[in-house]
Order: C-alpha cells, then sequence, then structure tokens
C-alpha cells in the first residue's frame, strides 16, 4: 500500500493523467460552473481544470448512473456513500467491476447545491460560517457513521491533515508520471474522526428512538407513511433499488382503474393510490441490507416523510442483525445470498 503527500492540484493533475494515458474514457465528476457545481462525465483532460471533486454538495447518489454499466473504462469520483453503494451494486451483478477505478475522500458533510457552490471540504470554520448564513448540512450528513472511503481503488484522507492531503492506494499504475511525494497518515487522525463519529452517532440515535417511539405495530407504520402519494421518487433516486423490472411497474403492481374498480367492488371502497404499505415494505425487504443511508430518498420525496429515520432504524437493525456494513468491503458476502446453518440459532 503506498500513501502520497498530495494537495488540491495534485488530484486534477491525477484525474487528466487518468484520460491522457488512456487509462480510462471518461470521469465521473463534480465539476463548477459559473454559478453552481453539478455532476458530470468528462471525457476531455482540457476540461479537468474546471471539476471540482471535493466540493461538498450531494444532488443525488452517482452510483446510480453507474448501473449496468457497458464495457468502457471509466473512473469515478465519489462521496463515501456513493462509493459504498458501488460496492453493494457490484455485489448485486449491477455494476461491472473490472473496468470502473472508484476514488473517494473523507466526507465532512455536504450541504444542497440550492444552498451555495462550495468547492473546498466543509472544515469546522466553514460550516459555523455557513450556519451563521442559514445553511445546515444535509439531514443524512449530521446522522452518518461511515464518513471516511470505505475499501476503494483510491482513497484521499483530508480529515485529521493540517497540510494538503493524504492519498492512499494498492495500485500505483494510476499515479505513474506524476511524481508524488511519499507522505504518512498522521496520528492525530484518528481522534479526529473519533470525535466526528460520536458527534453524528448521538445524532443518529436521537433520530432512531425518535421514530421507534412512533413505530409501536405495522398500524403505526402506516400512521407515518399515511401522506404517500406513490410517486416513485424514493425508489427512482435510491442508488440500491436494483431490480432491473420492478414490481410496481408491471400490470399488478400498477393498477389501472378496472383494476382499482374490482378491488373497490370487492371491498366497497378502496383508497387511492393503493399498496402504499405493501410499496414500503417490498422497498424495505430488497433494499435493508444494502441501504447506506445516503438520504436521496428523503430529500426527493415531494411529501417530507421520515423516510432516512426509516431506513436508519430498519437497515440499522437489519445490518446489525448480520454483522454486516453495508458497502464497506467489497468482497464481504451480501447477508442475503447465502445461507450459514449457524446463523440466527434463536429464529430456529
Ligand atoms: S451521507 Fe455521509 S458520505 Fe454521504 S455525503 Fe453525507 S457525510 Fe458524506
Ligand atoms: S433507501 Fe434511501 S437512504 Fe437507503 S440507499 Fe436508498 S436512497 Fe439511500
Ligand atoms: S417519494 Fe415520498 S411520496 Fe413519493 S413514493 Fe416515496 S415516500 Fe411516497
Amino acid at each position: 500500500m503506498g500513501s502520497y503527500k498530495i494537495n488540491k492540484g495534485d488530484i486534477q493533475r491525477l484525474l487528466e493523467n487518468l484520460l491522457k494515458r488512456g487509462l480510462v474514457e471518461g470521469i465521473l465528476v463534480q465539476s463548477k460552473g459559473e454559478k453552481d457545481i453539478f455532476t458530470t462525465l468528462i471525457t476531455d483532460p482540457g476540461l479537468i481544470n474546471t471539476t471540482a471533486p471535493l466540493a461538498p454538495l450531494f444532488s443525488s447518489n452517482s452510483a446510480k448512473y453507474l448501473r449496468n454499466n457497458g464495457f468502457k473504462n471509466i473512473a469515478v469520483f465519489v462521496k463515501p456513500c456513493e462509493a459504498r453503494a458501488i460496492n453493494e451494486l457490484i455485489k448485486l451483478n449491477q455494476i461491472r467491476s473490472d473496468n470502473i477505478l472508484v476514488i473517494s475522500a473523507d466526507c465532512h458533510g455536504t450541504i444542497d447545491p440550492k444552498d451555495g457552490a462550495i468547492s473546498e471540504p466543509l472544515t469546522k470554520a466553514k460550516r459555523k460560517e455557513l450556519e451563521g448564513k442559514g445553511i445546515s448540512l444535509r439531514k443524512a450528513c449530521t446522522v452518518c457513521e461511515h464518513f471516511t472511503p470505505p475499501e476503494v481503488d483510491i482513497s484521499i484522507m483530508t480529515i485529521g491533515i493540517d497540510e494538503g492531503y493524504i492519498l492512499v492506494t494498492d495500485n500505483d499504475e494510476p499515479l505513474e508520471g506524476l511524481d508524488l511525494e511519499k507522505g504518512e497518515v498522521p496520528k492525530g487522525r484518528d481522534a479526529e474522526i473519533e470525535k466526528m463519529l460520536k458527534e453524528r452517532s448521538e445524532n443518529k440515535e436521537k433520530m432512531v428512538s425518535e421514530i421507534r417511539r412512533k413505530l409501536s405495530s405495522v398500524g403505526s407504520l402506516t400512521e407515518v407513511l399515511k401522506n404517500c402519494i406513490r410517486c416513485d421518487n424514493c425508489r427512482e433516486m435510491c442508488p440500491i433499488c436494483y431490480c432491473k423490472e420492478c414490481y410496481f411497474e408491471t400490470p399488478l403492481g400498477d393498477l389501472k382503474t378496472d383494476e382499482m374498480l374490482y378491488q373497490a367492488v370487492i371491498k366497497g371502497a378502496l383508497r387511492v393510490p393503493p399498496d402504499i404499505l405493501f410499496y414500503h415494505l417490498t422497498r424495505n425487504m430488497h433494499v435493508a441490507s444494502s441501504c447506506v443511508e445516503c438520504g436521496a430518498c428523503e430529500e426527493a420525496c415531494p411529501r417530507d416523510l421520515p423516510l432516512l429515520a426509516l431506513w436508519k432504524a430498519i437497515a440499522g437493525d437489519v445490518q446489525a442483525l448480520f454483522k454486516y456494513a453495508s458497502g464497506m468491503k467489497g468482497d464481504e458476502p451480501l447477508p442475503l445470498a447465502g445461507f450459514k446453518e449457524s446463523e440466527l440459532e434463536e429464529v430456529k
């Protein structure tokens, strides 16, 4: 494993190097426009100077744009929650892993892109400045416990590093020609991570206990979800929702007027849209063991339903049951894809 001292310019040199040497044909990375920052797929090395890889913004989980990737080599520069979703989708056979180079950096938290176009990581001082302007971290980031990169090809450490950053990789090939100086991970980094983790875990516990108080039965889940209009935004924006053909797009799951009328005749009346609880329980069943708690579903919900808290509670319980942290390791088998005779003895 190699670790190198780098600065912001070196990150752009690395991306340029990948394109110029033909190691990849495109790079999925954030770029800076005149007034905003957005995700781009860049193929022209001359445009790398417009990129803002460390920009603390999150508009959607980019892993969803990589599903069913073909045979072209590409690199992606993503947040840890996006990298974790990529690892999960690789295990779910939805992303080919042999032609994708994943780069991820420590994440100090992100804001909604509509709140500004900031290019640098959100240090404590920067967060304070933003709070003064009424801009806060995305809710998912205030409760995120996996803000350092999972297993990826290239990790960039920014937390607890006084000057510049530290790049860590097992594969030096993409770095050839960059003449990077070797560097060490500073000892103080772990303490800084601990501090951030403590704050976020406390926030998470609070969020989870609040939603648990509301969820004492299936009836109470219906109550929490009662304003859902089945617009499908949460499903569309979820990077993990992986079925190539979703049940809710089939005639059985997407009832037309006559089918609804048929059910209404049986019951006397049918609540419309139908099957809200079934929709959410299906998503829960499919996504819980792989959910990366990125919050993209809740941000896409027009009815402001507390989806993140639900996932934190449900996915948290399922993953804890199987001692599994979604997407942290590339080769850890999916909990529901195998059967171990020795597990869950208490339900025998
Ligand atoms: S959820 Fe975590 S990894 Fe994702 S953007 Fe927020 S802090 Fe970063
Ligand atoms: S269910 Fe929501 S929080 Fe979980 S991975 Fe999907 S979009 Fe992210
Ligand atoms: S985004 Fe909100 S309203 Fe739309 S289906 Fe999901 S939970 Fe329901």
